[in-house]
């Protein structure tokens, strides 16, 4: 698996250029994990990693911890895979400020700094690798009552369609409401369906996109699948962190009521669990409980878009 991923990445950079700069091949490799275009097969065999991600993810919304990103964890975790997702995670994250450890700091660890990936003087050169991450959104749905059926840029086959899934998906009941993450005004609003109901070309059905500025930062964040007339909200209208905007459905290429959570960042589609602070506390957002993952081992067949 591991050499199927690394000859994908060698693949994109080109060959013939690799063998003429086999010494900086992994610096080069080491960008490519974190730049922009992560999805590029990476998660391959992801039903082996599906299991593993999950269940950290759910066991660090449990304890309202903050939030490592796959490729964080795949970074590491390629260069040797005797080391668990589980204490990949601990080692990355900062359980005070919920942000990510620097890479640089990471890799002074004993047992990451024997690892190619950690000798690479380049390492610190990169903003992007060593950027603490902030953590500016509220919870998009209340986790205790949700569970997580698809993560960012999960491989996966839907209806027998194979894609990579650019959001996160969170499964719950009916209804349940959703929440702005930030403050924003409603930039689109669609909401064609008017019984909850599965469509399986209607994307992704009722939804409602949130722009907010942060930092100088223009996010737009999309909330998929919404119960029909959910939403009172009309385009133009402000939003403030943590208001209810609808409520979870089921309509269109779904299979079953959850919330389709994306978000991007100049245009770019980006992890938006990465900008959750699981620490925000309002009416909606108490202690969180672990989201079950019951039918998870389902989703190579038929999961929730
Ligand atoms: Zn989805």
């Amino acid at each position: 698996m591991k050499k199927k991923i690394l000859s994908i990445l060698l693949g994109s950079i080109g060959g013939i250029i690799l063998l003429a700069l086999v010494i900086i091949a992994p610096v080069l490799m080491i960008l490519d994990f974190f730049g922009a275009n992560i999805t590029d097969g990476y998660i391959e065999n992801n039903s082996q990693y599906a299991n593993e991600y999950i269940k950290t993810v759910k066991k660090n919304i449990k304890a309202k911890n903050g939030y490592v990103s796959l490729e964080r964890i795949l970074y590491f975790y390629l260069a040797d895979n005797s080391l668990t997702f589980d204490e990949i995670y601990t080692d990355n994250l900062d359980k005070d400020s919920k942000k990510l450890i620097p890479i640089s700091e990471v890799c002074t660890i004993q047992k990451y700094k024997v690892l190619d990936v950690c000798k690479s003087e380049n390492i610190s050169s990169s903003g992007q690798i060593n950027e603490e991450q902030a953590k500016p959104f509220a919870p998009p749905i209340n986790f205790s009552n949700s569970n997580i059926t698809s993560f960012f840029m999960e491989e996966r086959i839907v209806y027998g369609k194979e894609e990579i899934h650019k959001a996160w998906d969170i499964s719950s009941s009916e209804q349940e409401p959703v929440y702005s993450t930030c403050d924003g005004i409603v930039e689109k609003k669609s909401f064609p369906y008017l019984i909850n109901k599965i469509d399986k070309n209607g994307g992704t059905g009722n939804t409602i996109t949130i722009s907010c500025e942060i930092d100088n930062l223009k996010y737009s964040v999309l909330y998929g699948h919404l119960y029909p007339n959910s939403s009172t909200l009309k385009v133009g209208d402000n939003v403030t962190k943590g208001q209810v905007i609808a409520s979870v459905g089921t309509t269109g290429y779904s299979t079953g009521n959850h919330l389709h959570y994306q978000v991007s960042l100049n245009d770019k589609v980006i992890d938006g669990m990465s900008l959750v602070d699981f620490n925000y506390e309002s009416d909606y957002y108490q202690p969180v409980y672990p989201p079950s993952l019951h039918g998870y081992e389902d989703f190579q067949t038929s999961y929730k878009n």
